[in-house]
């Protein structure tokens, strides 16, 4: 639902290098403290001009041939034709479904509702929110990138994301958005069936439901998007930044929380409304503790062993 997507053909650039997996312990693989970690791995985004003048020489020397390297996997091919097709058609299905569903919220308004509607949207925004970092820490922290299907598939970008998060801002409209435009088809689908076939009263009864719904999907399906916003540092639109700066969605400085490793907190891309609280409430370190006592798995095993075998 929110992957950072990749197009490297296969496990190859992970396998060669764990070292660079920045998991290994507070000094981290490279020898740095966390806070100089945090700018060295800021340094990958290399579009700040602040933190590249933050960064220093040696740090820049230590990972330019990485991103010459990614660059050499393929990471700037486009998609493959099917999934190149398949994610047009489903960009274009939910961008119509979408604008549809405005303007029959806008016909069905009622003024007297606005406070409901209000917290609805405003729930729907919080529940987007909370799934990006229940599906951003589910795949960082469990399973191995040697899963199949599911650890090449869905894993592994996220893990990459790590290693090179600007691998993202290379991707276009459609290779960044078109998986979680899909994923909000059936439910704004289902929406337009409602306001098509449902009498008046009935849409009324519906309709604060509805306006969670769709602002619940407005923000899942713009994640990826706002994600890779917050890895852009040049050419962001004006509008753009002001959300970023008002915090309406994910603000760059925000994120690089996450970009620490070893990325054990701040997992919600989508606003990050919930990253502060969550992380006041240990939410992710008690489930992972819960998880770990129940199954035994432990968290980021996988990452632990990559960082293991590079050393
Ligand atoms: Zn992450
Ligand atoms: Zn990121």
């Amino acid at each position: 639902m929110v992957t950072p997507r990749t197009n490297s053909p296969d496990n190859s650039y992970t396998r060669e290098h764990p070292e660079r997996f920045s998991t290994a312990g507070p000094a981290g693989p490279l020898g740095y403290a966390a806070d100089t970690q945090a700018d060295l791995l800021l340094d990958l985004d290399l579009q700040d001009p602040s933190d590249a003048r933050n960064a220093s020489r040696g740090s820049e020397r230590a990972h330019r041939p990485l991103v010459r390297e990614r660059a050499s996997t393929g990471v700037l091919r486009q998609g493959s034709g099917g999934k190149r097709t398949q994610e047009c058609i489903c960009v274009g299905i939910c961008m119509t479904l979408m604008v549809v569903n405005f303007f029959f919220i806008i016909f069905h308004v009622r003024i007297d509702n606005l406070s409901t509607i209000l917290v609805a949207a405003f729930c729907g925004i919080v529940t987007a929110d909370f799934g990006s970092g229940l599906v951003h820490w589910a795949a960082d922290t469990w399973g191995s990138v040697e899963l199949p299907i599911l650890g090449k598939n869905f894993l592994r970008p996220f893990r990459e994301h790590h290693i090179d998060p600007t691998s993202i801002t290379r991707h276009d409209f459609i290779e960044t958005n078109g998986d979680n435009f899909m994923v909000t088809i059936p439910f704004l689908a289902r929406m337009v069936w409602d306001f098509l076939t449902l009498s008046e009263d009935d849409v009324q009864k519906k309709f604060t439901w509805n306006c969670y719904v769709f602002l619940l999907a407005l923000f899942v399906a713009m994640t990826n998007q706002i994600h890779k916003w917050s890895h852009t540092y040049f050419g962001l639109p004006g509008w753009v930044v002001w959300l970023q700066e008002c915090h309406v969605i994910l603000p760059r400085r925000h994120h690089r929380i996450h970009h620490v490793a070893p990325h054990e907190t701040y997992f919600c891309i989508t606003t990050g409304w919930l990253n502060w609280p969550l992380e006041k409430l240990r939410f992710w370190s008690i489930l992972e503790a819960v998880i770990e006592q129940t199954t035994g798995c432990k968290p980021r095993a996988d990452d632990m062993k990559w960082a293991q075998k590079g050393t």
